[in-house]
């Protein structure tokens, strides 16, 4: 394996120090014919809770393996903002969204049954797996919570402070994350469609939204939902701090 190749796996299960997990099959796939990694190659485990830990392989028979979890790496991260809420579109614009949202540090992913979105059904298992895929490569030690569909009118009455992105106007997205200060933020990103005018209405009567607009020309909503995510973080969210990303002894 190529020294600068890093590999990390998510795994449901506690993380602490002398403990052993058995690597799925998918995983233990990956780690034996994919990466090629073999007895005593080290992988980075997390899982949401417990920080990063460096585990060593023990390879089994054929094809399976064991995981032998040594020390902690980094130490969890806690997260509590950005919501993402979403009408969901077509399932490969889904998955890349989903992918991106998570990379871009979205802490949990509603899909928004509004009056236009298209798909009525939503694989959250997939969008599951993916947000898994994507913490896994970006280095995140977190996943982003994938919850059930929800209707518009149950979302709405259920939110806080929320900016939603206004194809039709609003202000500007950086001057409003700024004005708004610190607190907690669900950005909302409408359907191919567009909002429906009860919706819109609806918006503008909520006590907290704020319009918000993502310039000059429309967005499909994919590169809406990257593009309120890349400008709040970069405003209100973590691309504010210094925030180098921390080493973790392991190869990168
Ligand atoms: N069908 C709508 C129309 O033609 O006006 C466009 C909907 S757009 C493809 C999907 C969603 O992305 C919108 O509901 C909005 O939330 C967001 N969006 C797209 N472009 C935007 C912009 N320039 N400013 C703010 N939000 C935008």
């Amino acid at each position: 394996m190529s020294a600068r190749v890093k590999v990390r796996l998510y795994v449901d299960d506690p993380l602490v120090a002398g403990c052993e997990r058995v690597a799925s099959p998918p995983q233990a796939h990956y780690l034996r014919r994919v990466m090629r990694l073999g007895d005593g190659d080290q992988v980075a485990l997390f899982n949401g809770r417990d920080g990063e830990w460096q585990a060593r392989i023990a390879t089994e028979g054929r094809g399976s393996c064991r995981l032998l979890v040594e020390t902690c790496i980094r130490p969890q991260v806690f997260e509590t903002d950005p919501i993402l809420a979403f009408a969901p579109v077509k399932r490969l614009r889904l998955d890349y969204l989903v992918q991106k949202a998570c990379e871009l540090g979205a802490v949990r992913l509603i899909p928004v049954l509004t009056r236009h979105t298209g798909p009525a059904r939503v694989n959250v298992e997939r969008l599951r797996a993916n947000a898994i895929e994507a913490a896994e490569q970006c280095g995140r030690l977190s996943l982003p919570e994938v919850v059930a569909p929800v209707r518009f009118d149950a979302f709405l009455a259920g939110c806080g402070r929320l900016f939603w992105a206004d194809e039709q106007g609003g202000a500007n997205a950086c001057d409003t994350f700024d004005e708004a200060g610190p607190g907690p933020a669900t950005l909302l990103i409408g359907p191919e469609g567009g909002f429906a005018e009860d919706e819109r209405a609806a918006l503008v009567a909520h006590d907290g939204a704020l319009a918000t607009s993502l310039g000059p020309r429309i967005l499909r909503a994919d590169t809406a939902a990257v593009s309120l995510l890349t400008l709040w973080q970069a405003v209100a969210g973590d691309w504010r701090d210094d925030c180098a990303r921390q080493s973790t002894n392991l190869p990168l």
